[in-house]
């Protein structure tokens, strides 16, 4: 890596986005920022930051004349608006690209920054979900994973050769029902208030439905060529060892640290080196007690479906998260009841996952199973309003 890394990011105004800028402020000798992108639903924060970091190139799919009027930096900056800006973004010659756009949508920007070579530091877990097979065909080393479990699993491999690996645990806080012994009657506040980590909202209520560890274990397929036999998950309320690597010899090797997510963002942005005070380390002068403790599938389901879909692979995983975007979104406008969100994936994959492809050979391939994923489940929402 370079002295200074000149850095695009993608979904600037999200929660990642937005930290990974923080770490930019902190370290101004280590990065540039070379162009930014995000949607259209906060564009004074992006004229903000296009103006704080005098980003020459900024892509939105919000209203370019409405950015432009935001805009009071004395930098001269080139707007690309429209549907594709944020892949035309990614395209753009950098050291590291950092996705953390929310979403499948994430995908298309993915696959846009590794086919012309460009390094992603990869927030959007989607983007393997969806598309694992299309993103991985690039290579494991133009991916640098920034979620915190795969972020420590990254670095708890470098303990020991593939070889060597026995299984992977995923640790979980188990979200902010994992002692409430009725969910049928969750609001959405109750949803959004998760107990350790500060995130956007789609992945706070997939905390709550433990969709978010189903979506990471197939995450961790991908990324790192795993079979799902090799590949568990435990529930760990305390949320500071962010994952485990487990070898032969019977050794576990843990990653830890308190739950914040500028640690694997400033890892994954620095091209896997590691900045000075990145985040606080643990505080050895107070008590710490970290529990662990199994996942109780019968009240959290989505875990094993996810498993089943993985396992079954091609076209099912696209479906079960693209069910799952839906459900999320109509939970959060009170369509349908928190315990249905994984009703209404699981009668999604069982419908549709008979006819899903064996194997996934372009990003239309992906758009075209989403699609009809995206009609099914919302006609399953309308029937359980
Ligand atoms: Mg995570």
């Amino acid at each position: 890596m370079p002295n200074q890394i000149d850095l695009v990011i993608l979904g600037s105004t999200g929660s990642i986005g937005v930290q990974a800028l923080e770490i930019v402020e902190a370290n101004p000798d280590k990065f540039r920022v070379v162009a930014l992108a995000a949607g259209s639903s906060n564009l004074q924060l992006l004229a903000d930051q296009a103006k704080r970091f005098s980003v020459p190139v900024v892509g939105t799919t919000g209203d370019r004349e409405t950015f432009t009027q935001m805009f009071t930096g004395k930098n001269k900056v080139e707007v690309i608006d429209g549907s594709k800006s944020s892949s035309e973004i990614a395209a753009i010659a950098c050291d590291i690209v950092l996705n953390g756009i929310s979403g499948s949508i994430g995908l298309g920007p993915t696959l846009a920054a590794l086919s012309v070579g460009n390094k992603v530091a990869l927030a959007n877990k989607e983007s393997l979900v969806a598309g694992g097979d299309l993103v991985m065909a690039f290579g494991r080393d133009q991916i640098i994973p920034v979620d915190s479990e795969h972020s420590a699993l990254y670095q708890c491999f470098l303990s020991g050769k593939a070889s060597e690996v026995k299984q992977v645990i995923l640790t979980a806080s188990g979200g902010p029902f994992r002692d409430r012994n009725k969910l049928s009657d969750i609001s959405v506040a109750d949803a959004l208030n998760h107990p350790t980590w500060s995130m956007g909202p789609v992945v706070t209520i997939n905390s709550a439905t433990l969709m978010n560890k189903g979506l990471e274990i197939i995450e961790a397929h991908y990324l790192f060529d795993l079979p799902y036999s090799k590949i568990s998950a435990v529930i760990h309320p305390q949320s500071i060892v962010h994952s485990m690597v487990e070898f032969i010899d019977g050794s576990t090797i843990a990653q830890a640290s308190p739950p914040n997510m500028k640690g694997p963002i400033a890892y994954a942005i620095s091209g896997t080196n590691r900045i000075s005070k990145a985040t606080a380390p643990i505080d050895w002068s107070a008590k710490q007690s970290w529990e662990f403790m199994p996942i109780d599938n019968a009240k959290f389901p989505a875990v094993d479906l996810a498993r089943r879909c993985g396992e079954l692979g091609g076209g099912l995983p696209a479906i079960f998260n693209a069910a799952n975007e839906v459900a999320v979104e109509a939970f959060i406008n009170r369509a349908i009841p928190f315990v249905k969100i994984v009703d209404v994936v699981d009668a999604t994959v069982q419908k549709l996952g008979g006819n899903s492809p064996i194997t996934i050979g372009s990003l239309s391939d992906v758009s075209a199973i989403e699609d009809d994923a995206r009609v099914l489940a919302n006609q399953l929402v309308q029937e359980r309003k």
